[in-house]
């Protein structure tokens, strides 16, 4: 089984990152370890959501694009809301819309914009200082 806010977490950064990266440097960044990162990278790459040759730097596909920032976004979305209005921690937040992100359907999160008056379709990246969460 892969962790769902793990696999939420590569198409985050990847989409964040916006360049192609070498295994081992998103291996770092992230601080996984080799076997969940090879996982979730095969995953990725079985659902055409990235390449990632053999020694070669791996990149989003432009399925792959899309995809991350939708799931990106639901992530950001929710972020807020929880911060807004739970009240939560900036790092509980994340990590709960970190996992939410790809369990929240379309409709649940339109009712959380209407809520918070923002669109479903614009970038919220400002809602979460992801930075913080990527070692450099
Ligand atoms: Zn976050
Ligand atoms: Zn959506």
């Amino acid at each position: 089984m892969i962790n769902t806010s793990k696999v939420n977490l590569v198409l985050d950064f990847l989409y964040f990152w916006n360049r192609p990266i070498r295994a081992g440097d998103l291996k770092t960044r992230l601080n996984f370890k080799h076997s969940t990162l090879n996982s979730i990278l095969k995953r990725l790459e079985e659902q055409k959501l990235l390449v990632w040759e053999k020694y070669k730097e791996i990149q989003l596909t432009e399925k792959g694009k899309e995809s991350a920032m939708h799931v990106s976004n639901h992530h950001f979305i929710i972020e807020r809301f929880l911060k807004e209005s739970l009240i939560c921690s900036d790092e509980f937040a994340h990590n709960q819309a970190l996992h939410l992100a790809g369990t929240f359907s379309c409709e649940l999160i339109e009712e959380i914009c209407k809520k918070l008056n923002i669109s479903h379709n614009d970038f919220h990246d400002h809602f979460c200082d992801i930075r913080k969460y990527f070692s450099s």
